[in-house]
């Protein structure tokens, strides 16, 4: 090795000793604080981070509790329909609640009627007067003249003779317009009617009638007649 190469060896160790002295303490502290700011750094964006994820799982948690709510929700709401609609199905076909439902309407109806025409017929006959054993005959109201009138469908005071409402009497004997009431036997019961025509004699009761030939067939008949001015 020559001087030269010696020297020029030397002053490339000098130089890289000299790098290596100069830069060595300001590079590693660098170097270090560069690597513990990192360190923080990453420390401080940990809990964050957790922090984060947190509340994201919890907002998942009450995303899925919300949904899982509003689901019960609605199966309940399906299930109460579901159940209402069979019950509105089942409930006009079944034929026990229809059969009583049409019994409970039809009593009452018809039995406070009867009840009441019972009483209003007990009423009359306790203020009645009784003719016993009296002569019943019927006319009819046909509109031509004939034995039974002259045609024109009036009674005497003036009213339309009406069938089996409308009777004859002798007003010396039951005044005119009272109300009548005969039970003939016919099975109709207590027949009510209104003195509102003429032309019969004494204990004598005639009957309106619809038609000719019913009066015909009806005949003469004796029957107690009951009658009051009212
Ligand atoms: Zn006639």
């Amino acid at each position: 090795m020559s001087e030269k190469m010696s020297k020029r060896i030397r002053r490339l160790e000098a130089r890289v000793t000299a790098l290596e002295g100069r830069s060595g303490h300001a590079w590693n502290s660098s170097m270090e604080s560069a690597v513990r700011e990192i360190a923080e750094q990453e420390a401080r964006r940990m809990p964050r981070r957790q922090v984060y994820q947190a509340e994201l799982a919890a907002s998942q948690w009450k995303h899925l509790t919300y949904a899982i709510l509003v689901g019960c929700i609605i199966v309940l709401i399906i299930a109460n329909t579901a159940v209402h609609a069979k019950a509105g199905d089942t409930y006009p076909v079944g034929p026990p609640v229809v059969v009583t439902a049409k019994e409970t309407a039809v009593e009452p109806t018809e039995e406070p009627e009867e009840a009441e025409n019972e009483l209003i017929e007990a009423a009359l006959l306790a203020r009645s007067h009784v003719i016993e054993d009296c002569t019943i005959t019927f006319y009819c109201n046909e509109k031509y003249p004939h034995i039974c009138g002259v045609g024109n469908g009036i009674a005497a005071d003036g009213t339309p003779a009406l069938a089996w409402a409308t009777c004859a009497v002798d007003p010396d004997v039951i005044p005119l317009g009272s109300t009548v009431l005969v039970d003939l036997g016919d099975g109709e019961g207590l027949r009510t009617l209104v003195a509102n025509d003429t032309g019969v004699k004494g204990n004598h009761l005639d009957i309106c009638v619809g038609s000719h030939y019913e009066a015909e067939q009806l005949g003469r008949q004796a029957a107690a007649v009951y009658w009051c001015e009212e």
